[in-house]
């Protein structure tokens, strides 16, 4: 079983990172891919990187990327370095670029990275037109990024979160990906709870798609819809831990340990397959093959 898509440098995943990869190897665990959300992770994230190689060879693939959700943090927080929303993108995106370049040799994927127009409206921060500023440079600074993806033929972890009912961030996405990637791109939609109906567009541009512990919620039902819907040969399993514990260890009233960590992703695995009335070894072993599809690396 693999993970593709975790959160290593937030807390509790943090501090229990070496016995959280122990459990999980225990258990026949194979793969994690660390994603990176923004400048103030990386550091961090990379030098747990550089740690568990050491101690668990060749458990730890590694994501740098730029999560969309950073612009509106930083107008939010009006911590633009006294920049305007565009400049500010830029900036972030040179920094990235350079640690990009920097540690090119460890890099499995970018990510995570995306679109998001949901969080801009959750809370009444912002006006319309600050808005349709911080959609133009998350595409933008997506647009940049799958550009250096195709450069570098690395794979991508896509977030895509719009508004419930409007599907306009999932096709903005998608059509980032059919122009920049001419049909070379290689991606997975992480966690994609979006429209059933773009589901058959996300296939034919031969992205992978990345169900966790949503599938095992009460509320799930749309989710295990599109996991339904998803050949298993384009399914992929995540926690993005800390995040999203499975059901089971949110009923729980006394567990120590509430938080997304890589072993859940048995409890998804069996929810998957009495959802999709495939044998648990078969899901685990056809989504093993599919990670090493997807997040191989390149031959350098
Ligand atoms: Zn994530």
């Amino acid at each position: 079983m693999h993970d593709s898509h975790i959160h290593i440098s937030m807390s509790p995943l943090k501090e229990n990172i070496e016995t959280d990869i122990q459990e999980f190897i225990d258990s026949n665990g194979k793969k994690i891919l660390v994603q990176t959300t923004d400048l103030t992770d990386y550091q961090d994230t990379l030098e747990m990187y550089f740690s568990l190689q050491n101690k668990f060879p060749n458990i730890t693939d590694f994501a740098l990327g730029i999560h969309p959700s950073r612009f509106e943090d930083g107008l939010a927080k009006n911590s633009l370095d006294g920049l305007d929303l565009f400049k500010y993108a830029q900036k972030q995106f040179d920094i990235f670029e350079e640690i990009f370049i920097k540690n090119i040799q460890y890099i499995t994927a970018i990510g995570e990275c995306g679109l998001d127009y949901y969080g801009m409206y959750e809370y009444n921060q912002f006006t319309e037109k600050q808005r349709e500023e911080l959609k133009e440079v998350q595409r933008r600074i997506f647009t940049k990024l799958c550009i250096l993806a195709i450069k570098h033929d690395l794979p991508m972890s896509i977030h895509a979160r719009g508004v419930n009912g409007d599907s306009s961030c999932v096709k903005d996405t998608l059509s980032i990906i059919a122009k920049e990637g001419k049909g070379t791109l290689r991606g997975s939609f992480h966690s994609y709870t979006g429209d059933k109906k773009m589901l058959q567009k996300i296939l034919d541009l031969g992205m992978y798609v990345g169900f966790n512990a949503i599938i095992t919620y009460p509320s799930g039902e749309n989710v295990r819809d599109i996991l339904k819907a998803t050949p298993l040969d384009r399914v992929l399993f995540e926690t993005d831990g800390p995040f999203l514990p499975t059901q089971s260890v949110r009923k729980k009233k006394n567990s120590e340990k509430k938080y997304g960590r890589p072993l859940l992703i048995k409890e998804i695995i069996e929810k998957a397959s009495e959802l999709i009335h495939e044998p648990y070894e078969k899901v685990e072993e056809v989504s093993d093959i599919n990670y090493l599809t997807i997040f191989s690396k390149r031959d350098m």
